[in-house]
């Protein structure tokens, strides 16, 4: 069974779904004005681990992910943000409309995250097309005395009415100190640490209400979204460490204070990456993309490999060394795989397969899987059979394509001398249509013992006799 260190509790615990129900795991999701850095793909990997994980203990998963597409406005830090709209800002920037700007970053999110093998969510709701239920909950919040109105449209949250507040990050409302803003406490609000729900505005990306046009918190879309697509009993729920406050604080304030009782039964936070020893972040401009790793010649899933040799929960400091370290390993242990898939199929090594299922179920300690892999790779009193057996079944939470090469690397080093090169040119032949040639190839090929199929993913070469 999978443990997780709670940040509520600040300790670990088993995580239990409620009753014989899957698990439901709510995870914030991007906010598309930007590309994610590798530092934000640390914090979504988080969430694929406790999936793949949870599922091979054998535990149906649903897991809801938002895209923020409106309503995060730039100082996140405080407790109710202000200033602009981040996709607004970045669509004046590159002369697009919102929606383009939004659009645009959300599929470069899902293809970031798909290189990075992680499954895709159940439920993807964007904020911009589920405004009707957040103006349900701050209906709700309203009717049960937690949120007020006030003249200009726009809906605060009563503080003073969530007697718990501060329990994930430690923030209790009595030691908040009103902001640092020029403009002083906000005179629309009861109390200062009161946040909006609602913002009145009139421009792009605004809706009208009961109250008045304008347009949510960020804090409510995810009380909104999570309430809607994955109930009022929620098992875990995930996000950077950065959003233990003010974001989730708030979130657990909306959500609980709308069902009367606590909707998250787990927070799990994921730690910064640092890069040259600073957090990743697009204001220090130490941003390093997946594309730039790509760029550079290496595997995405070389990042993914990099990152699961630090637990979520440690800060990790990322070098250009390291990545080009795990693009080696990870081509290493494909060619390895391949290898061993020629040699027959034997049960897979039982006890390091405990040992690494262990390691994660143990808080997600992917360092110590890793190496207990490593060495494994190089126990050569395992058969082949048994070492690829062992492989292939923790891939399925690695999510490394470790059987990538199987069948298709002509394992150069077991083909005969020159084959290598008739095969690459026969490739060529093929794409560029010229028949005769391939079929010439072909037969080159056979003399020197080769025989070459041809699949819609390619040639595959095996080693006749
Ligand atoms: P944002 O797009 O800024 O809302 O951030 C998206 C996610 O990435 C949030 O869960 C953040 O907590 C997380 N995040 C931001 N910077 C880092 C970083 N350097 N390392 C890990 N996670 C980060
Ligand atoms: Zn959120």
């Amino acid at each position: 069974m999978l443990r997780l260190y709670d940040t509520r509790s600040r300790q670990v615990e088993a995580i239990v779904p409620e009753g014989s129900r899957g698990l439901r795991m709510y995870t914030c999701g991007p906010t598309v004005y930007r590309y994610s850095h590798v530092g934000n793909l640390r914090s979504y990997l988080l969430s694929d681990l406790i999936r793949r994980v949870s599922e091979r203990n054998g535990l149906r998963v649903a897991v809801c992910q938002n895209i923020t597409d409106v309503g995060h406005l730039v100082d996140d830090a405080e407790i109710d943000s202000s200033g602009e709209d981040k996709i607004l800002a970045q669509a004046r920037k590159e002369e697009r409309s919102a929606l383009e700007i939004a659009r645009f970053y959300e599929d470069a999110f899902r293809a970031d995250t798909g290189a990075l093998n992680m499954r895709p969510p159940e439920y993807t709701p964007r904020a911009a097309e589920t405004i009707d239920l957040m103006i349900e909950l701050i209906a709700k919040l309203i009717e049960k005395g937690h949120a007020y109105a006030v003249p200009d449209g726009s809906v605060f949250f009563d503080a003073t009415s969530f007697p718990t507040y501060g329990e994930i990050s430690g923030n209790r409302l009595d030691q908040l100190k009103p902001g640092h803003r020029i403009e002083g406490v906000d005179a629309r609000k009861r109390f200062h640490a009161d946040w909006a729900l609602w913002k009145h505005a009139d421009r792009e990306m605004t809706w009208d209400t009961p109250w008045g046009r304008g347009f949510p918190g960020w804090h409510l879309e995810c009380s909104a979204m999570s309430l809607r697509f994955l109930g009022e009993h929620i098992d875990v729920h995930t996000g950077g460490i950065d959003l233990r406050f003010p974001h989730h604080e708030d979130e657990r304030a909306q959500s609980n204070s709308a069902a009367g009782h606590d909707v998250v039964r787990h927070w799990v936070h994921g730690e910064h990456l640092l890069f040259d020893g600073r957090k990743m972040a697009k204001s220090t401009g130490n941003v390093v993309l997946l594309s730039d790793v790509t760029d550079a010649g290496l595997d995405p899933l070389a990042v993914r490999l990099a990152l699961l040799e630090h637990r979520y929960r440690q800060q990790m400091n990322l070098t250009w060394e390291t990545l080009r370290a795990a693009d080696r390993t990870l081509r290493r242990w494909r060619t390895r795989v391949a290898e061993w898939a020629e040699a027959p199929s034997r049960p897979m090594s039982a006890d390091h397969v405990a040992r690494a299922q262990a390691a994660l179920d143990d808080d997600l300690d992917t360092p110590l899987a890793l190496r207990i892999i490593r060495e494994l790779e190089r126990d050569e009193s395992q058969p082949p059979g048994a070492r690829l057996e062992a492989f292939l079944h923790l891939d399925q939470m690695l999510a490394l394509d470790l059987s990538r090469e199987i069948g298709r690397a002509p394992a150069a080093a077991s083909l005969p001398g020159g084959a290598a090169e008739l095969l690459q040119e026969r490739a060529r032949a093929r794409e560029a249509s010229d028949w005769a040639t391939a079929d010439r190839l072909r037969d080159e090929l056979a003399a020197l013992g080769v025989k070459v199929a041809d699949t819609p993913e390619g040639q595959v070469a095996t080693r006749e006799g």
